[in-house]
C-alpha cells in the first residue's frame, strides 16, 4: 500500500449497520474534512482522468459531486452531474436499474455531451455496480465515449467490477482502494 492509500484509508470511517442492518457504511466525511487527504484524493483522480484521456467528468449524486467537481477543475475538464430522477430541469435521458429491493432511476442532461467527449465516471464507493452501470448506459445513450470509471473505494465482495464489465466494454475501472 502506498503512503497516499494509507492516508486515504485512515480518513474513511466505517459505520456499522447504516443505513440499515448488515451494511458497513464507508463514511468519507473525515476525508473531506482533512485538506491534505482531500487534495491527495483529488490529485489522484485527476491524474487518472488525464491518463484515460477524459474530456468530461460525470459525477454521481451525491458524493460523486463532491469528489468529481474538484477533479474536473484540477484536470481542466467539464463536469456533468448524474442525478436522481426529477432533479434536472432540462431535457433528460433516464435510466432505471435494479436495487436489492425495488429499483432506482437516474438522469443526465444529454445536451452537455457530444460524440467527441470521453467520459470518466467518478463516485466514492463502488458497491454492487448498479449505479455506475446505469451511468455508463446514459453516457453511451448520449453518444459519448466511455473513458472509464474511477472510485475511491471498491467493495470487491459485492462483485460490482464483474457487473460493470459489459458496460465498460474494455474501458478501465480504477479503484484507489479495494476492500474485501
Ligand atoms: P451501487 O450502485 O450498489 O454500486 O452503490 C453505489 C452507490 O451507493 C454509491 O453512490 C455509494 O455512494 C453508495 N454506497 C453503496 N454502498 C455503500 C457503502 N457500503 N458505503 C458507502 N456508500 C455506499
Amino acid at each position: 500500500m502506498t503512503d497516499i492509500q494509507r492516508l486515504l484509508l485512515s480518513r474513511i470511517r466505517d459505520v456499522a449497520d447504516y443505513p440499515e442492518p448488515g451494511v458497513m457504511f464507508k463514511d468519507i466525511t473525515p476525508l473531506l474534512a482533512d485538506p491534505e487527504a482531500f487534495t491527495a484524493l483529488t490529485e489522484a483522480l485527476a491524474s487518472i482522468a488525464e491518463d484515460t484521456g477524459a474530456t468530461k467528468i460525470v459525477g454521481l449524486e451525491a458524493r460523486g459531486f463532491i469528489l468529481g467537481a474538484p477533479v474536473a477543475v484540477r484536470a481542466g475538464l467539464g463536469f456533468i452531474p448524474v442525478r436522481k430522477a426529477g432533479k434536472l430541469p432540462g431535457a433528460t435521458l433516464s435510466q432505471s436499474y435494479d436495487l436489492e429491493y425495488g429499483s432506482a432511476e437516474i438522469e443526465i442532461h444529454a445536451e452537455d455531451l457530444s460524440a467527441e467527449d470521453r467520459v470518466l465516471v467518478v463516485d466514492d464507493v463502488l458497491a454492487t455496480g448498479g449505479t455506475a452501470e446505469a451511468s455508463l448506459q446514459l453516457v453511451r445513450r448520449a453518444k459519448a465515449q466511455v473513458a472509464g470509471v474511477a472510485v475511491l473505494m471498491e467493495l470487491a465482495f459485492l462483485n460490482g467490477r464483474a457487473r460493470l464489465e459489459p458496460a465498460l466494454d474494455g474501458a478501465p475501472l480504477h479503484a484507489l482502494l479495494t476492500v474485501g
